[in-house]
């Protein structure tokens, strides 16, 4: 059987080596015997001053850091965007100064729900993240394969997490959980849409679009700022999976989408994606007929052009998992200047929660693991200390500012731009902006015949195993979208019911040969 480039990378490590290199504990010291640990006589015990014993296994209890709370299971890739088109009336931002630049990065594609071995093909959305490596420091665009989000209030998030996870006393996933929340929450309508559309398993991280998904501010050189949203368009073409091919693989080749992206790498097949912009100018924001900082919408490609920008190319696989993909620390709060936030009450929450993640996961000094250092710009700041201090801690330089001592100075340049903002404090209630236009929009006129009838198939037969309150409101939340979309699902879910009845078999044994999520 041939093998493919990922079943062959010990071979290519081989042939790298000119001879055997020599073998040490972790401080150093080589090591005589790997095989054998030291006894008292063939059948032990074993001695405590088996120091190469006790380093490997102490090691070894420790390799495991906590994964991620959502986006556990990735694909990571090295590469660089390349400027095509000049935006620099609208950004200052370093990487896009001039045609043809080249800012190096790395992308980190994943699920989100599952856990690190969880299947690649399951119906969820794909992280879309980016780090671009630039002079000004790192800025990560931290986005999905979808333009949208299910929620528009951060308050909702870990609620609306622990119903896409495993319910506390089973540890099952749980349709009942799931269509609770997203029923009581309508203007999860939309990303819903999506989620159980083609776009919902993508075949593999190649064939899929990445999006920003939040509205961002751009800043000029002069101070003028506008408003943005980002898109990578997939230049491999889109390609989804059926939901049964999907299902097929979540048994067969879990790894299905690393494997794809690994090996597509490795053969020279490098994966690109056409980077472009939305912009809309404050004017247009405040007159608006919808929140553009509401993450459930999308700026409508009619009144908000995109506009190209350049290509983003992968070219270069990790060297070690571990090091430069499970430790990857990405954050929305890492903007170089030109790139600044909106009001977005989802990317503010974001801008604190995904650097807090990593402080618990990777601890305080995580910035100093190689593949999250700002290399291309220097650090020098007044932070010291902390566990695993591994750079030279800004050495002998004043640890205190202002200071006397020629320590490192702000500079007024780099301001945010200014910005006005009023209004009474209070909790206002987001439920009813407009939750269903947009996914009515989506199911009538984006979609094709055949798309809409498997969207209404995967939703029927997931939907088909929870409590049939919770399907009757699900109905008339897609009804409200467009009444065909709620009567299609409404004919799905009664035909699955009867055959259940006629076959005397349980309803979800009925849906078992269908999608799941
Ligand atoms: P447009 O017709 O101008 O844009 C529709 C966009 O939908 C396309 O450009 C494409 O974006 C995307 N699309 C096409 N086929 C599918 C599909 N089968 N599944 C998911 N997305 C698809 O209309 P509008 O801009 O007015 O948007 C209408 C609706 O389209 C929105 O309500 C939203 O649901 C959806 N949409 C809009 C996007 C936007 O940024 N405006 C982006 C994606 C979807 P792409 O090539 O980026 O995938």
């Amino acid at each position: 059987m041939p093998r493919d480039n990922a079943a062959n990378q010990l071979n290519e490590f081989k042939k790298t080596q000119k001879g055997t290199e020599r073998l040490t504990t972790a401080h150093g010291c080589p090591l005589s015997d790997k095989l054998n640990s030291l006894t008292v006589g063939a059948r032990g015990p074993i001695l405590l001053q088996d120091i190469q014993l006790l380093d490997e296994m102490a090691h070894f209890d420790r390799e495991r850091i906590p994964e991620r709370v959502v986006h556990a299971k990735g694909a990571g890739a090295f590469g660089y965007l390349e400027i095509t088109h000049d935006i620099t009336k609208y950004t200052k931002a370093k990487l896009f100064s001039e045609i043809g630049k080249r800012t190096p990065l790395v992308v980190r594609c994943s699920t989100v729900g599952g856990e690190s071995g969880s299947s690649d093909t399951a119906r969820d959305p794909r992280g879309f993240a980016v780090k671009f490596y630039t002079e000004d420091g790192n800025w990560d665009l931290v986005g999905n394969n979808t333009p949208v989000f299910f929620i528009r209030d951060p308050i909702l998030f870990p609620s609306f997490i622990h119903t896409q996870k495993r319910n506390p006393v089973t540890h099952l996933k749980d349709a009942d959980m799931f269509w609770d929340f997203i029923t009581l929450r309508p203007e999860s309508t939309h990303q819903v849409s999506f989620l159980f559309s083609g776009r919902g398993t993508p075949d593999g991280y190649r064939h899929m679009n990445g999006y920003g998904s939040h509205t961002f501010k751009l800043v000029n050189d002069k101070g003028e700022a506008v408003y943005c949203k980002f898109h990578y368009k997939t230049d491999q073409g889109i390609k989804n999976l059926s939901a049964k091919r999907a299902d097929e693989l979540c048994g067969s080749d879990p790894d299905y989408a690393i494997r794809d992206l690994y090996n597509a790498i490795c053969s020279g097949n490098y994966p690109s994606y056409t980077m472009y912009i939305q912009v809309m100018t404050l004017q247009e924001a405040e007159k608006c007929k919808f929140n553009p900082f509401d993450l459930t919408k999308v700026w409508p490609h009619a009144e908000f052009p995109l506009m190209p920008v350049g290509r983003l190319v992968l070219d270069r696989n990790p060297k070690s998992y571990f090091a430069e993909v499970e430790q990857l620390a990405f954050s929305p709060a890492n903007l170089v200047p030109g790139i600044e936030p909106s009001p977005d009450k989802m990317l503010q929450a974001r801008l604190f929660a995904y650097n807090d993640t990593h402080r618990h996961r990777l601890g305080a000094n995580f910035t100093q693991i190689p593949v999250n250092c700002p290399y291309r710009a220097r650090v020098k700041n007044y932070q010291r200390d902390g566990p695993m201090t591994v750079d030279s801690n800004q050495e002998c330089a004043p640890n205190y500012y202002p200071n006397s001592f020629s320590g490192p100075c702000d500079c007024k340049s780099f301001g945010e731009s200014k910005f006005t903002v009023q209004g009474d404090v209070t909790r206002y209630n987001s439920e009813d902006e407009d939750n269903f236009t947009q996914a009515g929009i989506f199911y009538k006129k984006v979609l094709n015949e055949e798309e809409r009838h498997d969207l209404v198939e995967n939703i029927a037969n997931h939907l088909i195993n929870a409590q049939e309150f919770l399907q009757e409101r699900a109905i008339k939340n897609f009804s409200q979208a467009c009444p065909e979309y709620g009567a299609g699902i409404r004919t799905v879910l009664n035909k699955l019911k009867s055959q259940a009845a006629s076959k005397n078999t349980s309803i979800s044994a009925a849906a078992a040969s269908n999608a799941k999520l």
